[in-house]
C-alpha cells in the first residue's frame, strides 16, 4: 500500500506557506509517505523530537479500490468510493530548512506517524459528491480549519489521473488530497477532532 499525497492544492494555503507572490503549480504537486507513516484511527500522536514545530494539515483522502494506471480522468470515479480524513502531519521547521537548500523534504512529511486517517465512509454518506465535502479540524473544541473539496486547485479526478501517469494505483492507496488554509502547530495535549460536515471522523491526542 501507498500514500499519494498532493501539496499545495488549495489556494489560500499556498499563499499562506509561499506568499501571495508564490505562482500556483500548473500541475498537481505530489509526493509519497511510506506505509509505516501511518498513524492508526484515534491513537495519539507522539511528538518526535527530531524537529520542533508539528502542523497539522487536515486532508480529505481517497481510498483506491481498483487497479489501474494511465487512467483518463473521465474514468477516474471509477477507482473510488470510499472518503476518509487524514491528518498530514509535517515538520514544518524541518521542511523549511530542507526546501531551503533545494533538497527533497520526504523526512519532514513521511515518518513514522505522519499519515494520521480515519475509518472510511461510503462517498454516499459524505454527500455523494466528491467535488463538494464539507469537512473541518477542531482543537481543543474550537474550529481551526475547514476546508470544501470544490475549492481544491486539482480535482480528485484530475489527481489520479496525474498520479497514475507514473505510479500504478493499486486497492488500498491512498490518496491525501492536499490541506485548506489554516495550518498550524500541535502541542502536547491538544485534542483532535476531524469532521466530514457533522460527522466526527477523528478524535485523537497529542502526547
Ligand atoms: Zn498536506
Amino acid at each position: 500500500m501507498k500514500i499519494i499525497c498532493v501539496g499545495m492544492n488549495y489556494a489560500k494555503h499556498v499563499d499562506e506557506l509561499h506568499g501571495m507572490d508564490f505562482k500556483r503549480p500548473e500541475e498537481p504537486v505530489l509526493f509519497m509517505k511510506p506505509d509505516s507513516a501511518i498513524l492508526r484511527v484515534n491513537t495519539p500522536f507522539y511528538i518526535p523530537d527530531f524537529a520542533s514545530e508539528f502542523h497539522y494539515e487536515t486532508e480529505i483522502v481517497v481510498k483506491i479500490n481498483r487497479l489501474g494506471r494511465a487512467i483518463d480522468k473521465r474514468f477516474a470515479h471509477r477507482y473510488y468510493n470510499e472518503v476518509g480524513m487524514g491528518i498530514d502531519f509535517t515538520a514544518r521547521d524541518l521542511q523549511r530548512k530542507l526546501m531551503s537548500q533545494g533538497l527533497p523534504w520526504e523526512i519532514s512529511k513521511g515518518f513514522d506517524q505522519s499519515a494520521a486517517i480515519s475509518e472510511f465512509i461510503p462517498l454516499s454518506e459524505a454527500g455523494g459528491d466528491i467535488n463538494n465535502i464539507d469537512f473541518h479540524l477542531d482543537i481543543n473544541g474550537k474550529t481551526c480549519q475547514s476546508g470544501n473539496t470544490r475549492d481544491m486547485l486539482f480535482s480528485v479526478d484530475e489527481i489520479i489521473a496525474y498520479a497514475s501517469k507514473f505510479f500504478t494505483l493499486k486497492i488500498g492507496d491512498l490518496i491525501y488530497t492536499g490541506t485548506p488554509v489554516g495550518v498550524g502547530p500541535v502541542h502536547e495535549g491538544d485534542r483532535l477532532q476531524a469532521y466530514i460536515g457533522d460527522r466526527q471522523m477523528m478524535d485523537f491526542l497529542i502526547k
